[in-house]
């Protein structure tokens, strides 16, 4: 949806970014997909969304995944040829 600007569900090309955000004693925070296993006060992967403005259809994505630390306890790879269970 991003890369493509298209919505995948209606082809629609108007496309909307916004961070995601939740709120913490009515103060907007960015929304976060994972907490650091060494520091559980610490998060990371801040989350943005492809809005469809024309279907509503929306995708979220975490916007520098690079910065997941994969140590096997904040997050792991996934094997390619072992389905997940
Ligand atoms: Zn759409």
């Amino acid at each position: 949806m991003k890369r493509r600007g298209l919505c995948p569900k209606c082809e629609g090309s108007v496309i909307y970014v916004p961070r995601v955000a939740e709120s913490h004693d009515g103060r907007p925070e960015p929304m976060r997909l994972v907490a650091l296993a060494h520091d559980p006060s610490a998060s990371v992967g801040d989350l943005e969304a492809g809005v469809c403005r024309e279907c509503g259809y929306v995708e979220l994505y975490v916007k520098n995944p690079e910065a997941i630390p994969l140590d096997g306890e904040t997050a792991w790879l996934l094997a390619r040829d072992t389905p997940y269970r």
